[in-house]
């Protein structure tokens, strides 16, 4: 494998920062994952535009133009023979001397981006099956909207899971309030069939595949609405799913140890992940 480094490619083993990195020592850094799917890059132009934004959030500097990170995205995935799987992409405040504030102007910025390719059998599982989650109480900042490399409180949930013996997990705030899972966005269809996501304004990431996937639904006639709902709600839906880059509609068949409907993936999530690609934008490798 390569990955690209500051502007070289590197063999993937080899690929390393600097000790003093800022990313390293003080999580100062963002990043996006993008799929890729039958050699096509799924919504980059939405997830480079918030990259741009994730950098003006955080007074970071821009590492290159637009031009040319498409280039790099598109070289590291060719060099990596990637057809189906991601791209990481990493921007960090740079290295120098351990110090909270921000470095000098001229520090440059240290970017890295992998490519992997991912076995499609994997995700056709979590379709057929669904995945179990648990809740998590709501103890990140509030500045989530921001795709920051700090996902200490996300990395403990998803153990945490691991260790209940589920594979993913929701954070929820004091008031029941379902907020977002650790690495994805929720969406729940009520009884009546309507489609529910919670407003994205603040208080979670907002996803790509959440914003697409309301593309997806008027092309469906799905009635989509924003609106914050709770625990409660989420337990009596008809279906529950994750939306994601690696997963785009991942069905939740229990959550807290409790099914969800008959506990089977339902009908909606998998029309809306049928005609995801079709709907997204694709760029070609
Ligand atoms: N929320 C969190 C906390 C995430 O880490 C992710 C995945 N990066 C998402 C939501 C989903 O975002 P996207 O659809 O852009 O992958």
């Amino acid at each position: 494998r390569i990955a690209y480094v500051n502007g070289q490619y590197v063999r993937h083993p080899e690929a390393a920062v600097h000790v003093e990195d800022r990313g390293f020592q003080f999580a100062d850094g963002v990043y996006e994952v993008c799929e890729v799917r039958q050699g096509m890059i799924v919504d980059l132009t939405r997830h480079l535009n918030r990259l741009d934004r994730s950098l003006r959030e955080l007074k970071m500097a821009s590492p290159m133009s637009r031009a040319a990170l498409t280039f790099v995205i598109r070289e590291v995935l060719r060099r990596n023979r990637v057809r189906n799987g991601i791209f990481y992409l990493q921007v960090t405040r740079g290295a120098a001397r351990r110090d909270h504030y921000f470095p000098a102007p001229d520090t440059p910025p240290t970017i890295t981006i992998t490519a992997k390719s991912t076995d499609p059998s994997v995700a056709a599982k979590k379709y057929a099956n669904g995945i179990k989650v648990i809740t998590v109480p709501e103890n990140r900042w509030d500045r989530v909207d921001i795709k920051t490399v700090g996902l200490l409180p996300n990395v403990l949930a998803k153990q945490q899971a691991k260790e209940q013996g589920a594979q993913d997990a929701i954070f929820v705030d004091r008031n029941g309030i379902v907020m977002e899972g650790a690495s994805s966005n929720v969406w729940i269809v009520t009884p009546e069939g309507e489609l529910v996501t919670r407003p994205a304004e603040h208080g979670i990431l907002k996803g790509i595949t959440r914003t697409t996937l309301m593309d997806v639904a008027a092309t469906l006639d799905l009635k989509v609405a924003e609106r914050e709902f709770k625990i409660e709600e989420m337990m009596a839906a008809r279906e529950v799913f994750f939306t994601s880059a690696t997963g785009i509609c991942v069905p939740i068949v229990e959550i807290d140890g409790k099914p969800i409907a008959n506990g089977h993936p339902g009908t909606v999530s998998a029309s809306i992940r049928d005609a995801f690609f079709d709907i997204a934008e694709k760029t070609p490798i």
